[in-house]
């Protein structure tokens, strides 16, 4: 117990440390806003990097509140619930449909998305998936999902595809 309340606190101090940090205190001109990524591990991985899945809510609400504090840190409440409520597979994941990563020596596709191999969605802390999550989510005139159209869109896109082939 002491040693996960230890962790906690200088997880938390880190952070705070970071918060302060060259970065943040940089006039506007200069740096305007920092963003991040949690995080994304391969499925079945043990990395120590791994932020436990019951962590990671309090995670997320301690750097919201950090967010509120120090404004340039950019975690805007649909990106924290995008972090909380990931998609749970590529095939949900707006981010890698709308996107082609490439091999260092721009040779190969990264598939299915720029983590390669087979990452853990479930677990995914990529801020552009979190965020374009919460765009799918967005419910046009309070009714239709953002998500709906673009899937309306993807299909009519692959089927003209499919018929020029
Ligand atoms: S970006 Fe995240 S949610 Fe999207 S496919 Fe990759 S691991 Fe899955």
């Amino acid at each position: 117990m002491l040693r996960d309340r230890r962790c906690e606190s200088v997880q938390a101090s880190s952070h705070e440390s970071f918060c302060s940090s060259f970065h943040l205190s940089q006039p506007p001109q200069e740096v305007k806003k920092v963003w991040f990524s949690l995080f994304t591990p391969q499925i079945g991985a043990t990395d120590a990097e791994i932020i436990p899945l019951e962590e990671r809510p309090q995670l997320i609400a301690h750097l919201a509140s950090l967010a509120r504090r120090f404004p340039k840190l950019n975690m805007p409440k649909q990106v924290a619930d995008g972090y909380l409520n990931p998609p749970q597979s590529p095939d949900e994941c707006i981010f890698a449909r709308t996107t082609l990563s490439y091999t260092a020596d721009l040779q190969n596709h990264v598939t299915p998305c720029q983590f390669g191999g087979t990452p853990d969605c479930a677990q995914c802390g990529c801020i552009a998936s979190a965020g374009l999550k919460a765009v799918g989510d967005f419910k046009l005139g309070g009714v239709l999902k953002l998500r709906s159209i673009y899937n309306a869109s993807d299909r009519i896109g692959r089927f003209a595809r499919e018929r020029r082939a």
